[in-house]
């Protein structure tokens, strides 16, 4: 493994390049969008800098890193020298099934070919190639250079031979690599997003507030950060999708999303990234805006 391509520079894509990267992995970068790139770079930069200002790294390490990393809106230049791809485009299933149909045709026959999928399956995406074995879910948490996890998914026709490849290249990375088998939310979202609907289930039948059921489960079970303020940093819409993908694989009622979500990502309060969720983060992180109709 020496030549890593990552498709997508967004949130994730951006931040697996430059672990890679720092880990001394040549690293292609992959995007559609030049836009996108220049800012996944300039991400990459600012966190660099910031481990510098903590003592993390110094100023050799983070050329080094920068130096290892390739941008490309070229697909084909990208990735077709790849031992690995890693990808994490935009979660939509006909983008998926696209960009691995094209990683087969043009990536060399050994290449592995991983995603960073939260929610589609590793089986599905696998059966769209004819390396079905080589594929795997290489599921990192935001943000990637901070959080160890990385969940290994394995898809139905993965080799033994390839998850231990993977698992192994993940401790390479100083992370902390955790195999699981690839049914619906696997097992970080199928624990998470159920207690996300249930604090919001809690919420949508008036037993608390937005911040005492936050604090409940900040100061109650140390979580560092509670159900409702972590479902608009994920983003509601990304939950409910999430929820939808559990209900439809497992048909149990339990998935089902709570219709305030539902309600929500509807009127388009999204959480931090559409400025409102459950909290105001237009005007004031504490405003109440939600839960105030149930009080
Ligand atoms: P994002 O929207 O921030 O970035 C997606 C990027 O993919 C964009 O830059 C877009 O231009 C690019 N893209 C779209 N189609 C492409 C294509 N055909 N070829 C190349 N690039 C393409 O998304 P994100 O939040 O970084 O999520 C990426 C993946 O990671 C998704 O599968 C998501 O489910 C998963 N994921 C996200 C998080 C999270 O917290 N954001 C956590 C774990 C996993």
């Amino acid at each position: 493994m020496e030549q890593i391509a990552v498709i997508g520079a967004g949130t994730m894509g951006n931040g697996i390049a430059h672990v890679f990267a720092q880990n001394g992995y040549k690293v292609n970068l992959v995007d559609i969008s030049q836009a996108s790139l220049d800012k996944g770079m300039a991400t990459i930069t600012k966190n660099l800098d910031r481990m510098i200002s903590k003592e993390v790294i110094d100023g050799t390490k983070k050329e080094a890193t920068l130096s290892n990393i390739t941008t490309y809106t070229n697909f084909k230049e990208g990735v077709s020298d790849s031992d690995l791809v890693v990808e994490a485009a935009t979660e939509n299933l006909d983008i998926k099934l696209k960009i691995f149909r094209d990683l087969d045709e043009v990536c060399k026959a050994e290449a592995i070919l991983a995603t960073n999928t939260s929610s589609i399956s590793i089986t599905q995406i696998g059966a769209a190639t004819n390396r079905p074995e080589k594929v795997i879910g290489m599921h990192f948490m935001n943000p990637v250079p901070i959080m160890k996890l990385v969940e290994i998914i394995r898809g139905y026709s993965t080799s033994d031979e390839v998850t231990e490849t993977i698992m192994e290249l993940s401790k390479k990375l100083g992370k902390t690599p955790t195999e699981v088998n690839d049914y619906p939310g696997f097992v970080a979202n199928r624990i998470l997003m159920p207690m996300i609907n249930e604090s919001i289930e809690t919420l949508y039948n008036g037993v608390a507030g937005v911040e005492e059921i936050d604090t409940v489960m900040k100061l109650g079970m140390a979580h560092p950060m509670g159900p409702l303020q972590l479902a608009d940093f994920i983003g509601l819409d990304v939950c409910l999708s999430i929820l939808n993908v559990m209900y439809d694989g497992f048909k149990n009622p339990k998935y089902a999303p709570c219709p305030l979500l539902v309600n929500m990502v509807m009127a388009g309060k999204l959480g931090v990234k559409s400025g409102e969720g459950f909290y105001d983060y237009s005007e004031s992180r504490k405003a109440e805006n939600v839960s105030a109709q149930f009080k």
